[in-house]
């Protein structure tokens, strides 16, 4: 997965664009196409008829007014959802090849409006352009593309069971979908849970996130023009609390697959055992250490550390927030990591040199801030950033907090914001202990060249995935997720398929002789 490398791939992206101006590449958003819900292939108003707006967060200026779900849109997207799943459907009969070349025609689509979708991104979540472009709708196409060769390659089992009887097995869909997701990575959140659902052969109720409604519904449309029978894909704007939850507790919802944080993590769980005991998968928050040897080649590790936290303005589940610095390199370290903070370039993300956009939203922005104000109370040193960038906005600097302890309230929350954390270890064991202290388990970073120390720690850490002398290398073919209260369930890969299948048992007789 591109992330450091987004500027090194900006020449490329100029000669990709070259037709399109900057003004040009804004210039489709002056026409938002999509913004009712997209229930049965068709578009709707919201029952109760109300809308709410979504926010350009690099202005503040509000872009569009979508539909607003609740509970009653769940309803009729549900029974959309179980019409279309029904056995002799069209989805249901279809040969699993075709559903295979549908998420590819998909893909092809996303493909062929790429310029357009990356925009719609940037404006609507603020992410710079050139990193929409490249990773953002890149990694989208790429999803949809590799689960797609999954649809016909499901295959169960003969096993030579116990007795005279012939055992196979069959991965059958779980039935109707429910997915939320979150606001950081709109397009690929939306594919890591829609593609393996329907190469699995699932319908969906999908709500997405009330800050960023408009790919996902651009994408609903192209579900469409792919030729996915109606019902088999609904894509509902609307709020957490309503619609959401109307999802979570839907007693004809048969699974439920989440993003976002662990707080809603925990009810939605809640809703499920309250309900039908709908299966439950979960990606949730986290707040991953990266852990710095002395020995580690310091120019690698201290980029690796800056992009693991400040990537998509700080706004990952996996973002590396605990930056664990060995005490004979700690001084380096640290100057060479407020130089390169500083240097970040902030600024209006349809530039294609922005590196650093604005928070999502002025919750988020104003959260971030109190987390820093919180910091130097308890005595953190701070050694730059820590205020807003610019007059209009969601803005932040890139901010780092040196000196900092495990005790204080930064270094144990997710602050989901550009505030990097660098905090001082003497030994293996002892920053063992104090990375795998957290009621986190997303994912941790090792920097080092010394291999046996390198496979000490990637045992030792508690986490879904530990990057070595690297960080955030996520793609479509490795399993992704949380230990402890980071989550529940893997995402991508083959283990991303298991949530969405219910295995069969068949167990023949076999007859003692011929008769
Ligand atoms: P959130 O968990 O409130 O929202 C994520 C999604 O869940 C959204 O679609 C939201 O509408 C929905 N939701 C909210 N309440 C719900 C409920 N009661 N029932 C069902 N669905 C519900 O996250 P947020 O408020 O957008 O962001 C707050 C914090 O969440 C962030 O600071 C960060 O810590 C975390 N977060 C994590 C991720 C991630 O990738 N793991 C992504 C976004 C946010
Ligand atoms: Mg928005």
């Amino acid at each position: 997965m591109l992330r450091v490398q987004v500027r090194r791939h900006i020449p490329l992206l100029h000669y990709m664009v070259a037709s399109y101006s900057v003004t040009n590449i804004q210039k489709p958003l002056q026409n938002v196409h999509y913004t009712k819900l997209f229930i049965n292939n068709e578009w709707h108003n919201a029952v109760s008829g109300r809308t709410f707006p979504t926010v350009d967060p690099s202005t503040g200026k509000i872009i569009a007014h979508v539909a607003e779900a609740d509970k009653a849109d769940v309803d009729l997207a549900v029974e959309a959802a179980k019409h279309a799943f029904k056995l002799g459907s069209p989805w249901r009969r279809m040969d699993a090849s075709q559903r295979g070349q549908l998420l590819n025609r998909l893909a092809d689509l996303i493909e062929r409006d790429r310029v357009y979708l990356a925009s719609l991104e940037t404006l609507d979540n603020g992410k710079p352009f050139s990193v929409s472009y490249q990773l953002d709708v890149g990694e989208t196409i790429k999803i949809y593309r590799y689960f797609a060769g999954f649809a016909d390659k499901l295959h169960g089992k003969t096993i030579p069971m116990d007795g005279n009887y012939f055992c196979y097995t069959r991965h059958e869909p779980v039935g109707v979908c429910g997915q939320i997701i979150p606001w950081n990575f709109p397009l690929i959140m939306q594919c890591w849970k829609l593609a393996p659902a329907l190469a699995t052969g699932n319908t969906v109720v999908m709500k997405v996130a009330e800050q960023t409604p408009l790919s996902a519904l651009y994408i609903a449309s192209l579900i469409r023009e792919a030729g996915f029978p109606p019902g088999v894909v609904n894509i509902l704007t609307g709020y957490g609390p309503t619609a959401g939850a109307a999802i979570a507790r839907h007693m004809n919802v048969d699974k439920v697959a989440f993003t976002g944080s662990t707080n809603v993590g925990h009810l939605i769980q809640q809703e499920a055992g309250e309900s039908n005991l709908k299966r439950v998968t979960l990606e949730l928050g986290g707040k991953s250490p990266c852990i710095v040897l002395a020995d580690a080649d310091l120019e690698n590790a201290v980029q690796q550390c800056h992009e693991a936290l400040f990537f998509n303005m700080g706004q990952c589940c996996a973002a590396g927030s605990r930056t664990y610095v060995e005490e004979s390199i700690y001084h380096e370290f640290l100057e060479r990591t407020v130089e390169k903070a500083k240097a970040r370039k902030v600024g209006n993300p349809f530039e294609l040199d922005t590196e650093h956009g604005p928070q999502i939203d002025k919750k988020q922005f104003d959260k971030v801030l109190s987390y820093v104000q919180s910091g130097k109370k308890e005595g953190a040193k701070l050694m730059c950033g820590g205020e807003r960038f610019g007059d209009e906005g969601f803005f932040i600097k890139p901010t780092v907090f040196a000196d900092v302890q495990d005790n204080m309230r930064i270094a144990k929350e997710e602050i989901f914001g550009p505030v990097q954390l660098i905090l001082k270890f003497r030994k293996i064991d002892e920053v063992i202990e104090r990375a795998n202290n957290t009621r986190y388990g997303l994912a941790a970073g090792i920097f080092t060249k010394d291999l046996d120390r390198a496979m000490h720690l990637t045992q030792a850490l508690q986490a879904g995935t530990v990057w070595v002398n690297t960080y955030n290398i996520i793609a479509s073919q490795t399993p992704f997720g949380g230990y402890k209260e980071s989550g529940n369930g893997r995402e991508l890969g083959e283990d991303g398929l298991k949530a969405y299948t219910e295995v069969k048992s068949v167990i023949i007789k076999v007859p003692e002789k011929n008769s």
